[in-house]
């Protein structure tokens, strides 16, 4: 049977870009993917747009990853997102910014650079089989034998696992790194996803599903102490709050709720002004309209389909003039609007979320060489190691810069 130098498993990002590094290098590269097309999560990121990378500073590419994020420092210094421009650039593929230093493709279209991917791994010779599932991995005298769910077997001197994580399932990523990791004895970090909606207790807001509320400022009840969170887009679903702020904050949030049962979220409809300020605000104003309907006037302050649930709520007559609303009635809206509180009570399953997490532990992987700690000539790329960056083009950065690393260490052996 044919020995190749390295064989790859998965091709998402991480898999590609290390199959391609290897055989740059000259090296016999098998690319092995349980799927009949290559990169079929990055086609839906970004909405299909694929926001590929990000261009914060180095230091803040770091922070991105949270409290382990050291650990990317000589990976993110060997394969940067500078490098990462410069690898589409080469094969004519230009790319554009939009806000908070997000990079995509000029086509506005993660077709675009699924197909350089394509392409490079045909320029530089690298052997993909389609519909092969890892199901078993063992070594022998230095040699891999990788076997898939039908019995087919592959040897290789060198094995990179780039299965990725478990969520959106139906792309191909079902976890099946993770068993394979653990029979060669790597152990799993257990962490909350990340970029996934939130379950609210709630049920009125369930019933709210599909209103957007644009710029709401947000903070949180931990331990007795009120933490504010950054404000941004919210979205309300049939379970919960979803939207741009919400999947930023999700694993945070989700961390939190581990050491406290009971999280409360408040949203503050009116974050440009202090309660105090809008108090005084609300008093001219039912000075003024005093003849005014409640339910007329808070549509000012409130999206329109929100005014009646919130009323029903404080039991307030929504048909009442301004001026016959009580103090307590006043102080009543003023708390609801300025920090309306949501009780969370966990998220959406991980399958749902943006990043898994859960990974091989880091602590079992070379941060030079991303090689594993217990298995020589074993590397890891990708969502498939524990741990997970912020939303803005970070994990993805992340694959490809893992995939790179890997992909060259293995052709050192
Ligand atoms: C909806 C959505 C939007 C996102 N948007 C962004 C974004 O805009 N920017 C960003 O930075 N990140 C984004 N992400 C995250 C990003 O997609 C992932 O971090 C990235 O795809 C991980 O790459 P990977 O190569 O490690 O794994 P994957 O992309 O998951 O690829 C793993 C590959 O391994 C294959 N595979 C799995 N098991 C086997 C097996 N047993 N045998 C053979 N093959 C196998 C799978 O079929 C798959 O092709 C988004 C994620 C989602 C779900």
């Amino acid at each position: 049977m044919e020995i190749y130098d390295i064989a790859v498993t998965g091709a998402g990002p991480a898999g590609c870009m290390a199959a391609i590094r290897g055989a740059q290098l000259g090296k016999k590269v098998i690319l092995l993917e349980r799927n009949d097309k290559i990169g079929r999560k990055l086609l839906l990121t970004a909405n299909g747009r694929c926001n590929l990378t990000n261009t914060a500073p180095f230091e803040v590419f770091l922070e991105m990853f949270g409290k382990r994020g050291s650990f990317y420092r000589e990976i993110f210094s060997k394969f940067s997102n500078q490098d990462l421009m410069d690898f589409f650039k080469k094969y004519g593929l230009k790319l554009k910014e939009e806000d908070n230093g997000r990079l995509f493709p000029i086509t506005d279209d993660a077709k675009s650079v699924v197909d350089v991917l394509k392409r490079v791994l045909d320029v530089t010779g690298v052997n993909i089989t389609y519909k092969f599932r890892l199901n078993h991995l063992k070594k022998d005298s230095d040699i891999f034998t990788l076997s898939s769910k039908d019995n087919k077997s592959i040897q290789a001197h060198n094995v990179i696992l780039a299965t990725g994580g478990t969520s959106y399932k139906f792309t191909g990523s079902t976890g099946d790194g993770f068993k394979i990791a653990e029979s060669l004895g790597h152990h799993i970090s257990q962490l909350n996803p990340s970029g996934v909606p939130l379950l609210i207790g709630e049920e009125w807001i369930h019933e709210l599903q599909g209103i957007t509320l644009e710029d709401v400022g947000l903070s949180i009840g931990v331990k007795g102490k009120i933490k504010s969170l950054p404000r941004g887009r919210l979205l309300l679903t049939h379970f919960g709050i979803s939207g741009p702020v919400i999947l930023d904050l999700s694993h945070n949030i989700l961390d939190m709720m581990d050491e406290n049962s009971d999280l409360t979220l408040y949203v503050d409809f009116k974050p440009d002004v202090s309660i105090e300020g809008f108090e005084e605000n609300l008093m001219s104003d039912f000075l003024e309209y005093s003849r005014k309907s409640l339910k007329n006037y808070l549509q000012n302050h409130l999206p329109h389909n929100m005014v009646l649930p919130i009323l029903e709520c404080l039991s307030i007559d929504p048909q009442k003039k301004l001026n016959q609303i009580t103090k307590k009635e006043r102080k009543q809206l003023l708390k609801t609007i300025k920090s309306l509180p949501l009780t969370i009570t966990g998220s959406l399953p991980s399958d749902k979320a943006m990043v898994t997490c859960t990974g091989v532990s880091k602590k079992e992987i070379n941060p030079q060489t991303t090689e594993s700690k217990l298995v020589k000539n074993l590397y890891f790329a990708g969502e498939i190691i524990a741990g997970c960056g912020r939303r803005g083009g970070y994990n993805l950065q992340q694959a490809f810069s893992t995939g790179y690393v890997a992909g060259e260490s293995a052709s050192h052996n």
